[in-house]
């Protein structure tokens, strides 16, 4: 709809112009720092940064209420910058002008009911928001079109040139970072680092698509991470792991469209995310704390965070009931099947401490829960979604397993509903689908296959009495024919059909 066509009391909110005064502001000593450069730790204490908006209390002038129609009426228009998850402009970077945003087509993804089966193996009724249906099958493009036009924004309005944005990755970072490196045609080039056989073939094939220099490193991704910290710290290079602080504000739309999604009414949801390097969970968060700051959700949902036992630093920091006494250590991790969130070591981990800290005493201990699953039922979950109309990947699975155990577990009511971030694509992780099908998990997985849910396509193979069409050796008509009859009757035996 062209903006002139909205009620007439909406068109001066529908395009929005720069505003804001944005900063960093590190997490640890809380010192503040100006936008004009790329930074990732604050100089003074090396801590973590966050992006601030000093001027965050202007936008209290308006109403919850018109908030709420000024982001609907947005999903209407047909402007570029809009299009995505800068309809979100004022929370998430209102100091960039409408054409430094790069748009690919991010956000906006479906949230998918679960049916009834689903709803009865779980306890309640729940979603699935199926963050796969980002262009490059991740919800990392969420980050990235946030991250990327940032660096647009530097590159045409602060001189920056010759940029070479970096990454380490479990897969979808990388395949998202390669992605919008490779739309910006003025001097972007782009490099990811990858642990040597921790990322899938379609994960690795994704960044090498985009011309992206894909340089694999022995070890997991924490090492590559390390590797990239030191390259970030020693060399001129854009960082775009979420480290990078920008990541997290584009994140935050996850948030918005939930809220959207659920009319704005979400103290019944409980929303749940798989825990890697926790920048998403560190994302959903303050997406929630924001829109309940400006009053426009009235209540806060419960969020739940999950982890892989054989990943589970977040987990065991949570174990420890008395605030003063947790202390955050990295753990080894081992080989997983939700391999995007196989991280030891979060570099958000500082951001999270603050943000859980704020959440819980606005919504109640309760309010942010981190819980951890076996590779077993990761598994079992993600090919119980799939069988039931979903395209939850591996780390969908975990929120699956996680919200059952949950409700099982009496964490949460049962007249609570739940939406799952379904992180990536299912094709994504066919791998781990295969491995199951066919009963190859190497034994550090600790996955023992159940009959019930293994699946293989079976071949119809015909006798040598019967033709069978070849490569560039076509049957004639009479041999066609029977080979037609022979394979659809074996079809029919095969499905038990019956003759009418
Ligand atoms: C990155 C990723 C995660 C983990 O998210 P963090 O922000 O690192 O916690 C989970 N699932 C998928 C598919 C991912 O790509
Ligand atoms: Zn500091």
């Amino acid at each position: 709809m062209k903006t002139e066509q909205f009620p007439l009391e909406m068109q001066p909110y529908l395009v929005p112009t720069p505003s804001g005064k944005y900063i960093y502001e590190c997490s640890g000593c809380k010192g503040e720092y100006g936008i004009e450069k790329l930074l990732y730790t604050c100089p003074e204490c090396k801590s973590v940064l966050m992006i601030k908006d000093r001027e965050w209390e202007r936008l209290k002038a308006i109403p919850g209420s018109m908030w709420r129609k000024i982001f609907d009426y947005r999903s209407m228009s047909t402007l570029p910058a809009l299009r995505g998850i800068y309809r979100y402009h004022e929370l998430i970077g209102s100091m960039m002008p409408l054409d430094s945003i790069i748009c690919l087509g991010e956000g906006h993804t479906p949230v998918v009911a679960a049916n009834q089966r689903l709803v009865q193996w779980v306890g309640i009724p729940f979603h699935y928001k199926n963050d796969g249906q980002n262009p490059s099958a991740s919800f990392k493009d969420r980050g990235m079109a946030s991250a990327f036009s940032y660096l647009n924004y530097l590159i045409r309005n602060r001189g920056m040139s010759d940029v070479l944005a970096i990454c380490a990755s479990t897969g979808d970072t990388s395949a998202a970072a390669a992605l919008y490196a490779s739309y910006l045609v003025d001097g972007v080039k782009s490099a990811v680092l990858l642990p040597h056989g921790k990322v899938t073939p379609q994960q690795l094939g994704q960044p090498l698509g985009s011309g992206a220099k894909v340089i694999e490193i022995p070890g997991v991704f924490d090492d590559c991470m390390k590797i990239v910290e030191y390259l970030s710290e020693n060399f001129s290079v854009a960082l775009m792991n979420s480290k990078n602080a920008w990541r997290i504000l584009g994140q935050e739309s996850y948030s918005y469209e939930i809220a959207q999604a659920f009319d704005y009414e979400v103290g019944n949801l409980v929303v749940v995310v798989p825990i890697g390097n926790a920048g998403n969970i560190t994302a959903v968060l303050q997406g929630f704390l924001k829109l309940f700051d400006l009053g426009i959700i009235a209540s806060l949902p419960t969020i739940i965070g999950v982890q892989s036992e054989h990943a589970n630093p977040v987990y065991l920091y949570y174990l420890e009931a008395q605030p003063q006494k947790r202390q955050f250590r990295p753990v080894t991790v081992r080989p997983s099947v939700a391999q995007a969130a196989m991280i030891g070591n979060p570099v958000s981990m500082p951001r999270v401490v603050k943000l859980v800290e704020q959440y819980r005493e606005l919504a109640g201990e309760d309010a942010v829960q981190v819980l951890e699953v076996s590779e077993q039922e990761i598994m079992d979950a993600m090919l119980m979604a799939n069988r039931n109309g979903h395209i939850s990947c591996t780390q969908g699975g975990e929120c699956l397993a996680g919200i059952r155990k949950a409700v099982q577990g009496k964490i949460i009511s049962d007249d609570r509903i739940a939406v799952l971030d379904a992180t990536a694509h299912a094709l994504k992780f066919a791998v781990f689908q295969e491995k199951y099908f066919s009963d190859r998990f190497e034994p550090e997985f600790e996955v023992v296959p159940k009959k019930e849910l293994q699946n293989a396509p079976v071949l119809v193979s015909p006798p040598e009495s019967v033709p069978s069409p070849g490569q560039g050796k076509p049957l004639d008509p009479e041999e066609f024919k029977t080979f037609v009859e022979y394979t659809a009757k074996s079809v029919a035996d095969l499905l038990g059909l019956k003759i009418r």
